[in-house]
């Protein structure tokens, strides 16, 4: 074998062994996807929230959480409805939507609490799960720094959000999700993986990108997903009393 050749082999086996499955005696830990510079730059939006059309369907109205949520374990959702929203009870867990979604486009609004707790990932964190498995992530984000990859308007440790278009603790965000369902070959890989546009108060913060597998808190996304068809959307129980408010949904 020439010398490229055994570099070549090398250079395959380490990649399938870095995207592959990963290695027990090279432990993962969260900080070891972390990517904090350069920090994201901050943009100041406009105000203005935005009315569901006619064709949309109305997941959250401020008023019922029933009719279209469930606790992530099929029991009722314990989150707290009130003043036409709904906040997350710490240890009450995740809920999700009763339907099923592929592609779609979706339109949450979302508030961290006035009461400015914690810092980095530990400030009003929450979070919108696409299918149940890819994070938009919420947090506050407002002059509070966290690792660029984990901060509001992120695909949580897969894309840092274009800008910061954070408002402040207790000002209501808007999110405008356009999501395209993953297709899948035959041996469970992405035949297209999935892809998601957000727009974070009017700013675009991610465009069309494509994600690499389901949202990991450690270690690098696992790229050989386990095939998905239409799957809930969730929010997440972070432990913070982070509200939602005027949910609706267009599917595409
Ligand atoms: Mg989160």
């Amino acid at each position: 074998m020439n010398k490229q050749l055994v570099w070549a082999a090398i250079g395959v086996f380490a990649f399938s062994a870095s995207f592959g499955q990963q290695p027990a005696d090279f432990p993962m830990k969260p900080e070891m996807t972390e990517i904090w510079d350069p920090e994201v730059p901050v943009v100041t939006p406009g105000e203005t929230p935005m009315d569901a059309p006619s064709d949309a369907i109305i997941l959250f109205d401020g008023k019922n959480l029933n009719a279209e949520w469930t606790n992530a374990d099929g029991k009722e959702p314990g989150w707290k409805v009130a003043d036409g929203c709904v906040t997350v009870v710490r240890g009450a867990g995740i809920i999700q939507t009763k339907r099923s979604f592929n592609d779609f486009q979706l339109h949450i609004e979302w508030r961290t609490p006035a009461e400015v707790v914690g810092e980095s990932q530990g400030r009003g964190n929450s979070g919108i799960f696409l299918q149940s498995l890819y994070e938009v992530q919420v947090l506050d984000n407002y002059k509070n720094r966290t690792y660029r990859n984990g901060q509001a308007g992120s695909l949580y440790k897969q894309h840092a959000p274009l800008v910061n278009a954070c408002k402040g603790p207790g000002v209501w965000q808007v999110y405008d999700i356009i999501y395209t369902a993953p297709r899948f070959n035959a041996n469970g890989t992405y035949f297209t993986p999935p892809y998601v546009t957000v727009i974070q108060n009017g700013v675009l913060v991610q465009n069309h990108v494509a994600l690499r597998g389901p949202t990991e808190y450690i270690g690098i996304p696992e790229y050989f997903v386990k095939p998905h068809g239409a799957m809930p959307i969730q929010l997440q129980d972070h432990g913070n009393p982070v509200s939602y408010r005027n949910i609706w949904i267009r599917e595409l």
